[in-house]
């Protein structure tokens, strides 16, 4: 544990004894990560924060001193004891070097939501929509995101899309509470399930029954594409947004960026037992040691912190003078704009201009007020309903050329059992066999289908699979075809 340095001796005087400190723990990170952390902490400790900090060393600078995860042995642990992470950006090294710290971490402690408004201060930071106040909550552990990826034949890879009713469950509530908690009235599902029918379909049939929980609260679903040129063109239509974790990589930066910049928005990552929270941009190190970076992306995501460890009074004070701040005109460069801003300001001063504005509340900007408990509770799913599973096919995935669809399905029909035959081959998703058009395009990727007569069994997959290999053929993956109650759990 390393002690924290304040930036001004005077912080100390502002705490109030009385009420206990929350321990959380700090990673000051590469880059520009050092400066923006010091001026965020020297805020938040002038403005009475309880906090005890324990200090933990991650990201480039341990990678090169030795630590081949990036990470100094006793880090995790002290996350482990304060279960608050309080991390400024960090290098990803490319095309090398360690994985990425944030992907690892938010994995290892279950942060399920990520939580990131997007919020335009117009007059005061240029932007294409004035009104735009968005909160977009992303699905954060599932979907393609589960890295499990595999080359299958010379010409063709794939990356599982994996999506779990409880996971879906989980995030859905959890950005249905946050909409009711903050008092947001709306609460938008994107997903592309006209497309993805069983992962998205899910989501979005999730999405509806837990909606209707929540009567105080409009639900609404829109197709992703649409969606997303919605947002981008009139965000203003949009309250809470939640999405899968794809979707929600792309749109959060997408809607941060609208807003006005990516410098100032922060975001929130959490999980029953733990919290991440940071800022959405990364360690700009062409812009490190140079009192030059603006703070207040990493700030906003400190203010979720203080919402969520039970210190709402201290966030709004923090917040509010923050916006004061923005309001006179005291902008670092990111944000300068000739006539707009009164004063272009280093990371350090700007510090200062928040906290000699603690106290003060926006006179044209929305002042904000934050509450105990708009952040802080377990969107627990309920256990999975257990349905009758019965195994009703499977589905050869064979590396194979030279044969015509029509040629190959007769090779393959003669290698049918009698349990199980051949149904439909498909390449790339298209039918080829029966009833293909000739003009699909074809390469060393089939998918074919094999249906069962009845309930087969996983001894009739194995006989139709020895027989395959004794005809020569390259199976590459099977894929079972499932009913669960009687319902086909796969695509036709
Ligand atoms: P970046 O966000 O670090 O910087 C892009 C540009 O935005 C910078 O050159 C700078 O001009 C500007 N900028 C960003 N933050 C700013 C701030 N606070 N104040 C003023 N200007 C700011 O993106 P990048 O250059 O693509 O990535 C740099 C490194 O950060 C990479 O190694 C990347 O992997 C990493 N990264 C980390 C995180 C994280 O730790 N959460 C997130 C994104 C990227």
């Amino acid at each position: 544990m390393v002690g924290f340095r304040y930036l001004e001796g005077s912080a100390l005087t502002y705490r109030n004894h009385y009420m206990s400190h929350r321990a959380i723990t700090v990673a000051r990170g590469d880059g520009i990560g050092p400066e923006i952390m010091d001026a965020a902490l020297h805020i938040l400790t002038e403005a009475g924060a309880r906090l005890e900090i324990e200090e933990i060393r991650i990201g480039e600078k341990v990678f090169l001193s030795g630590h081949p995860t990036g990470v100094e042995p006793d880090a995790w642990e002290s996350i482990r004891r304060t279960r608050v992470f309080l991390k400024a950006p960090i290098t990803t090294p490319q095309g090398g070097g360690f994985k990425s710290l944030n992907v690892t971490t938010r994995k290892m402690f279950g942060l399920y939501a990520n939580v990131r408004p997007c919020v335009a201060y117009h007059p005061f930071v240029a932007t294409k929509h004035p009104g735009m106040d968005v909160v977009i909550v992303r699905e954060n552990e599932e979907d393609l995101y589960a890295g499990i990826e595999h080359r299958q034949t010379d010409q063709v890879v794939q990356c599982l899309k994996l999506i779990s009713r409880a996971g879906c469950e989980r995030i859905v509530r959890y950005a249905f509470e946050y909409a009711r908690r903050n008092n947001r009235k709306k609460v938008t599902c994107f997903t592309k399930d006209n497309i993805m029918k069983l992962t998205d379909g899910l989501f979005h049939k999730v999405f509806d029954e837990i909606a209707r929980e929540y009567p105080d609260l409009a639900g609404e679903h829109w197709i992703v594409d649409i969606g997303a040129a919605k947002l981008a063109d009139t965000p203003c239509v949009f309250d809470v947004v939640v999405m899968p974790n794809l979707y929600g990589d792309i749109l959060s930066d997408v809607a941060a960026q609208i807003a006005g910049s990516v410098g100032l928005a922060g975001s929130a990552n959490i999980g029953e037992k733990f919290a991440m929270f940071e800022a959405i941009h990364g360690s700009a190190p062409r812009r490190a040691g140079q009192n030059v970076a603006n703070p207040s992306g990493l700030l906003h995501g400190a203010i979720m912190m203080l919402v969520h460890i039970g210190q709402p009074e201290v966030a709004s004070l923090v917040h509010n003078a923050w916006l004061k701040t923005m309001e006179d005109g005291v902008h670092t460069y990111d944000v300068f704009a000739a006539g707009v801003s009164k004063e272009k300001v280093g990371t350090r001063e700007f510090a200062r201009a928040v906290v000699e504005r603690l106290g003060q509340s926006p006179e044209q900007l929305r002042a904000v007020q934050y509450f105990a408990g708009a952040s802080q509770w377990t969107a627990a799913s309920s256990p999975a309903p257990k349905a009758k599973k019965e195994l009703a096919g499977v589905d050869v995935f064979l590396d194979h050329v030279g044969d015509e669809p029509r040629e190959l399905a007769r090779r393959l029909e003669d290698c049918a059992t009698g349990r199980l035959v051949l149904h439909n081959i498909a390449a790339r998703g298209v039918k080829v066999y029966p009833d293909g058009f000739p003009e699909a395009v074809t390469g060393d990727h089939w998918r074919c289908r094999f249906a069962g007569h009845g309930v087969v069994s996983h001894r009739d997959v194995i006989d139709l699979l020895s027989r395959l290999e004794a005809a020569g053929f390259d199976f590459i993956k099977t894929e079972h075809l499932y009913n669960f109650d009687g319902q086909a759990g796969f695509t036709a």
